[in-house]
């Protein structure tokens, strides 16, 4: 089965395509076809990108107007007679959408029908800038497609499994009764990827580990998963909470705001910009929100660099600790995303401390796995610290041929 997977996004439309089946999906041997972006999408400098297996890649400059056009356009890639792989749009035999908010009405992936459809549109409160773009995706793809199959997979919906004293805040009950307030967390599909993935390298049901899982890129977030179930995740309500991000805050005493809005005149907007686009790596550095950057400069003995290092690694030990004890015990610890996957200096900073709760880190065994899939504990720690470079996307693609198999 050919599967589209897109990824739509207010300015972007990320797509890879892959053909998998059933039979792939459990051994492995899905391929990929083809993978790209259509990004500026209504600037004058729009940019369209492709990379098919075993063709030159391709790339061009132009004006996209909107998303319909750049949907158009990466169905006109994909079908194009040099550098595209298919031959027309009926080889797509069904697509698989990312959908950052399912709220508490999605705890699994599923297929798009009318009822569906509303459902999620009835979430776009809960993430105002993004669910809209994830639904444009699937209306102008639906409309261009025909009555190919179309799957929705939702960041929200693997934390469904939180208790309510892991998901409810301290506030009146009415806010979560009445408007929906509480933790939903984010970035469902990677840790559900790398959870999975750790019961496969390591032949275990999935039932029968527990894993801390360590999502580090440009946002950031930490999930307990206990027997294949999420116990807790450390973003909230919205992607705010939790890890230091590279220009996000994570956890703040909230008084902080009422503060600076009293003493400072910060309006809603200001603490907005603040608190999502001017703190996290670069806030605090005030150098550079991209974790190479720090890594430079901190060699060179800039203090606030490593300060923001510092911090970054002292909150994800926190966590770990306390995850560890929520879920009476850990037996892997997965670090994933572009600073877990490609920084021995983070893996090493922020598994400082751990032989506490019984991970001991292999230095030489960090310092080689840049990149790489593998364990980096010692042979005698009680529990394994591994790197698991993430695929969100492969994850998109097995839910979407399971769904319309009839098997979600
Ligand atoms: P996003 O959340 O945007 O998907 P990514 O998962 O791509 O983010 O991660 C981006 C982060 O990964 C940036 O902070 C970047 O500096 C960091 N990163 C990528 N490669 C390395 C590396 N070799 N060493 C340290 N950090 C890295």
């Amino acid at each position: 089965m050919k599967v589209l997977v897109l990824n739509s996004g207010s300015s972007s439309v990320k797509f890879q395509f892959y053909d998998t089946s059933l039979e792939a999906i459990k051994g492995g041997s899905e391929k990929q076809l083809a993978k790209g972006i259509v990004e500026k999408i209504g600037e004058k400098t729009s940019i369209r990108k492709i990379e098919c297996n075993g063709k030159p890649p391709y790339k061009k400059e132009d004006p996209i107007a909107d998303h319909t056009q750049a949907i158009r356009t990466i169905i006109d890639m994909l079908s194009d007679s040099e550098y595209g792989i298919i031959k027309d749009k009926t080889e797509i035999d069904a697509v698989g959408h990312r959908v950052v908010h399912g709220g508490e009405t999605f705890t699994h992936s599923c297929l798009i029908d009318e009822k569906v459809y509303d459902k999620i549109k009835e979430c776009i409160p809960l993430a105002p800038l993004h669910n809209p773009h994830n639904i444009k995706g699937y209306e102008i793809s639906r409309d261009l497609l025909g009555k190919t199959p179309h799957v929705a997979v939702f960041d929200t919906a693997f934390h469904q499994t939180m208790a309510p004293s892991a998901f409810i805040y301290a506030l009146p009950y009415d806010y979560y009764e009445k408007k929906r307030i509480r933790r939903y967390g984010f970035h469902g599909t990677s840790h559900r990827f790398v959870a999975r993935r750790v019961g496969r390298l390591f032949n275990l049901a999935k039932d029968a580990f527990n894993v801390i899982t360590a999502h580090l890129g440009n946002g950031a977030s930490i999930a307990a998963v206990a027997k294949g179930k999420v116990v807790d995740t450390s973003m909230g309500f919205t992607p705010l909470e939790g890890l230091v991000m590279g220009t996000r805050c994570g956890d703040i005493d909230p008084a902080i705001l009422m503060y600076l809005q009293e003493n400072d005149g910060v309006n809603v907007a200001g603490l907005n910009k603040v608190l999502n686009k001017q703190s996290g790596l670069i806030g605090i550095s005030g150098i550079s929100n991209d974790m190479r950057e720090l890594e430079k400069a901190a060699a060179e003995n800039n203090a606030r660099a490593k300060l923001a290092i510092d911090i970054f690694c002292y909150r994800i030990r926190k966590y770990i600790g306390a995850y560890a004890v929520a879920m009476g015990g850990v037996d892997f610890i997965v670090f994933t995303a572009g600073i877990g996957e490609n920084s021995h200096i983070i893996r090493g900073e922020a598994s400082k401390g751990l032989e506490a709760i019984g991970a001991k880190v292999d230095e030489a065994k960090n310092k080689s796995l840049n990149g790489k899939e593998g364990v980096f504990s010692t042979e005698d720690s009680k529990v394994k610290l591994c790197v698991i470079p993430t695929n969100e996307e492969i994850l998109i693609a097995h839910d979407t041929v399971e769904a319309v198999s009839g098997l979600l």
